[in-house]
């Protein structure tokens, strides 16, 4: 399929460079929050550029650091109170993974070299992200170069057996990280999992309690628990961050994609008063060690912050609530469809699933990309996994284009279970 050339963005909108549009349903990778070319970030931005594009962080710092620093503590009632900067998602894992081992080292526990990730994991393709990611089609070819994790159930709710409700398959994959952690507690330092949602394997969903329990478990076993949010956080489930939903925690949240409103590349990993103080030391080498040399960019922040303040002010989370509401009746159709199952929605993601029988196994293969093709035709960009479609929409649809993304999904849906391939 040829390459479409992006001319511009407006909103919810891609435009071609022959002026074809495209309503942007995956916010560009899970980046976008409020719609392409957005005047407020424009302003913030444009405003930052002016007065410091960038400056090293080691013996400086900067107004948008330390006010967005400020801003995320805040989010978390001070208790991941401590923000360290990176540029992407991947080197978020990468920096929450070595924080974890390096500070259980500085305390003498250097035997806590070992991780726990979930089945399906997705933490970023790097060297080291790809050690906590169980997506095989990302691992296999770099196999010999990965370090390996301990892979233990997912508690994705698709699971549940016969009777059975999501929290009870959550409770069956809890049990199961119980087993692992049993026998080797002393030699893991960290849980690291996607909280509510396992994105790239396939918007796997799971209920809160399995957080809860993974959260009592890492106590019990004095082991970190990483919350990757960098997918589900800013929103994306209903509340700022995903592991809110559940009432809990982490010791450490990744951020990225979502946090610049899509704007410019930028991580971060918070933490809690501990294990920063476990670091702070004039020997450099109890310090955690990671330069970066865009580390706290101040655009990239100023563009977080600019971010920020539209969740504050438009009072994000709940306006959310509300499209949510509309969109995922718009989604009705699609719910009740014979080749669906598995429909589900978390905030301001929905996904389900084609069903295919032995018939039509043949046209499972080639399902994602036709469908690609033909949501293109009805000026929708969506991507599904697999098997598995799904919405992520920017969180600015008005009812207008829910209406258009409800009834073009179903017409592309059904295009496509009724091709003959
Ligand atoms: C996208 C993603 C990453 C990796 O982020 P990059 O910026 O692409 O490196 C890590 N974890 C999750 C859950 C993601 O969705």
């Amino acid at each position: 399929m040829p390459l479409i050339p992006v001319s511009h963005g407006r909103g919810a909108w891609l435009v071609d460079m022959e002026g074809k549009r495209y309503l942007d349903g995956i916010s560009s990778w899970w980046v976008n929050l409020f719609g392409h070319a957005n005047p407020r970030i424009n302003t913030a931005l444009k405003d930052q550029l002016d007065q410091l594009e960038h400056a090293m962080l080691a013996g400086f710092t900067h107004e948008p650091v330390i006010r967005l620093s400020e801003k995320l503590s805040a989010l978390t009632g001070g208790v991941l109170g401590h923000s360290f900067y990176a540029s992407d998602g991947a080197s978020a894992t990468e920096i929450a993974l070595k924080m974890s081992f390096h500070f259980w080292r500085n305390q003498g526990q250097t035997e806590k070299q070992e991780f726990i990730c979930l089945k399906g994991s997705y933490h970023g393709e790097t060297i080291g992200a790809l050690a906590v990611t169980d997506v095989p089609l990302f691992r296999d070819a770099y196999g010999p170069m990965i370090r390996n994790a301990h892979v233990v159930a997912s508690p994705d709710a698709r699971q549940a057996q016969d009777g059975e409700s999501a929290i009870d398959v959550a409770r069956r994959a809890a049990a199961d990280m119980e087993r692992c952690l049993q026998e080797r507690a002393g030699k893991i330092a960290a849980v690291i999992l996607e909280p509510l949602v396992q994105c790239a394997t396939g918007f796997a969903m799971h209920d809160p309690e399995y957080l809860r329990l993974v959260r009592a478990l890492c106590d019990q076993y004095q082991v970190h628990l990483i919350a990757d949010e960098i997918a589900v956080g800013c929103g994306r489930t209903g509340t700022f961050f995903a592991c809110e939903n559940a009432h809990i925690w982490p010791d450490f949240v990744c951020l990225s994609k979502g946090i610049s409103g899509g704007y410019l590349p930028l991580s971060l990993v918070m933490t809690r008063e501990e294990i920063y103080q476990g670091f702070y030391d004039s020997d450099v080498r109890r310090g955690f060690l990671h330069s970066h040399s865009y580390t706290g960019n101040p655009l990239a922040c100023r563009a977080a912050l600019a971010t920020l303040e539209i969740f504050e002010s438009d009072d994000v989370l709940a306006q959310n609530r509300v499209k949510a509401q509309s969109i995922t009746q718009a989604l009705q159709p699609l719910a009740q469809h014979k080749q669906v199952k598995h429909f589900r929605q978390q905030g301001m993601m929905w996904a389900f699933d084609a069903v295919f029988d032995e018939v039509t196994v043949q046209a499972a293969k080639t399902f994602s990309r036709r469908f690609f093709t033909q949501a293109l035709q009805e000026e929708l960009l969506l991507r599904p996994i697999g098997n598995t479609v799904y919405l992520m929409p920017p969180y600015i649809l008005n009812q207008e284009e829910v209406n258009l993304v409800g009834e073009r999904i179903l017409k592309v849906f059904d295009r496509v279970m009724g091709e003959s391939v």
